[in-house]
């Protein structure tokens, strides 16, 4: 059984009958959407380039080919772990002898005022939502958070012709990932098109008659906004599985092999895990990830303890925003060692080596993938910085 119809899911199913796998599969998913991809949402189909037909996960004739028995708009609401059996929201039960936890995560929120207009965009009706408003010309977009959602968002209505004003906790856009000297260029490629970025301030809350038309700050100021993307992080989706006894913290905990409990896996964007690569217990919260460790906790559901392999990736994700594909491959902190090793910040295409306690531990590329790619491998291989500093030196 897998619980969770999205990107970790349907990958997990995918990979069981790649296997050979013949058994019966259920899959329950909240969502009445067949499986589809979340990247587009921030970007192609609110953009108005790509519709809903683009975006499915897989065919119809490669999810029938799965023989699966989907459980589509009906959420899971709580999980035995003695007889692995799942009860749903309609008090129906289903037991199974391997059960994948792939229920991702959801927006944080911000509180409302009762008011019209402001938006988080996680699923498929969120986007199309937003799209209809930013179809509307509004005179204002106001953006809460310059992380992904924030950023691409921003993005994505100026490059509407939308004004746009990002307001951002943080000194700098995406600088708990990126840290301070890069999230600097990317508040400057913001400003490049012409987004106001008001950095460093909170939001106190929201204004208007009926509909928002202010976004007040925590500085006493305010900006006026027709339409409010909220997009400050996530919340793993475990509640359904508070009673359960299953370890719980900031999502599902899994040891190395990505087992929460015997016969229990969990993936993607919910499942906590120590990654033996980093030495450290990580919560990844990206499309590539989902993919991986969908299939690995998959396997990991067939095969024995003996044979059970941890899982060791080098974490990566991409993100575009204008002409910008911005990707990082690795565990990048603000507070490691950044090294540009070719191209200039000015030109905003370059690439960048983040080390720690004397390791590669990062690796990000403005418009460069192919250093991305390259250097994942040296620390795939545990390379130290200096050597891969003077690899760069080299080239
Ligand atoms: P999810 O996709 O969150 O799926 C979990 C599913 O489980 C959902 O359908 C949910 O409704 C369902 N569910 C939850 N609770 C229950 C329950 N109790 N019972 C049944 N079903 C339940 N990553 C990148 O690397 N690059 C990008 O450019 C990028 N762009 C993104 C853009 C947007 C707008 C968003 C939202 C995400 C983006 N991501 C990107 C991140 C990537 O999409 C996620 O990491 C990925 O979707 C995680 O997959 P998942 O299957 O683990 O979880
Ligand atoms: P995120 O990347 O975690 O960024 C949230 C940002 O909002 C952080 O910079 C955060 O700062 C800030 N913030 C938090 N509370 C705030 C407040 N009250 N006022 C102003 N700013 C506040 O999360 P996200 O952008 O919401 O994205 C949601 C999910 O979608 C994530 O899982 C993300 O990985 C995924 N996604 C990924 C991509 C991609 O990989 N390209 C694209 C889109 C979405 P602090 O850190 O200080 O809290």
């Amino acid at each position: 059984m897998i619980v969770g119809a999205s990107l970790a899911g349907t990958r997990a199913a995918e990979a069981l009958r790649r296997d050979g796998f013949d058994g019966a599969i259920t899959i329950i998913g909240d969502e009445s959407h067949q499986p589809y991809d979340r990247p587009p949402l921030s970007k192609q189909l609110l953009a108005g380039e790509w519709e809903q037909d683009r975006i499915a996960l897989s065919d119809d004739d490669s999810l029938q080919e799965l023989n699966a028995d989907w459980r589509l708009g009906r959420r899971a609401a709580g999980l035995d772990v003695a007889s692995r059996t799942v009860t749903l929201d309609d008090g129906s039960t289903v037991a199974a002898d391997g059960i994948l936890i792939a229920t991702g995560a959801r927006c944080r929120e911000l509180p409302t005022n009762g008011l019209d207009g402001i938006y988080t965009l996680r699923g498929l009706d969120d986007c199309l939502a937003i799209r209809a408003e930013l179809e509307a010309s509004p005179q204002r977009v106001a953006v809460v958070g310059a992380g992904f959602i924030g950023a691409e968002v921003a993005a994505t209505a100026r490059e509407r012709g939308l004004e746009v004003t990002v307001i951002e906790a943080l000194p700098v856009p995406l600088g708990r990932v990126l840290g301070t000297e890069i999230g600097t260029v990317c508040a400057d490629v913001h400003r490049d098109h012409g987004v106001d970025l008001r950095l460093g301030v909170g939001v106190d809350g929201f204004d208007g008659h009926g509909r928002v038309e202010r976004v007040n700050l925590s500085d006493g100021t305010s900006v006026d906004a027709d339409v409010v993307v909220v997009g400050i992080g996530v919340i793993p989706n475990t509640e359904w599985l508070e009673e359960s006894g299953l370890e719980l913290d900031n999502g599902v905990v899994c040891d190395e092999t990505c087992l929460a409990a015997p016969g229990i896996a969990a993936a993607g964007d919910v499942a906590r895990w120590p990654n033996p690569l980093f030495g450290e217990i990580m919560r990844v919260e990206h499309w590539d990830n989902a993919i991986a460790q969908g299939q690995h906790a998959a396997l990991r559901l067939l095969a024995s303890d003996d044979e059970a392999q941890p899982y060791s990736p080098v974490p990566w994700f991409w993100s575009d925003q204008y002409d910008r594909k911005i990707q990082l491959a690795g565990r990048a902190r603000p507070d490691d060692e950044v090294r540009i090793i070719t191209g200039s910040t000015e030109e905003r295409r370059f690439a960048a080596l983040y080390g720690r306690a004397g390791r590669l531990v990062g690796v990000l590329g403005f418009n460069r993938p192919r250093h991305v790619m390259k250097y994942r491998n040296l620390i795939e291989q545990g390379t130290s910085f200096e050597d891969a500093v003077e690899i760069a030196e080299q080239e």
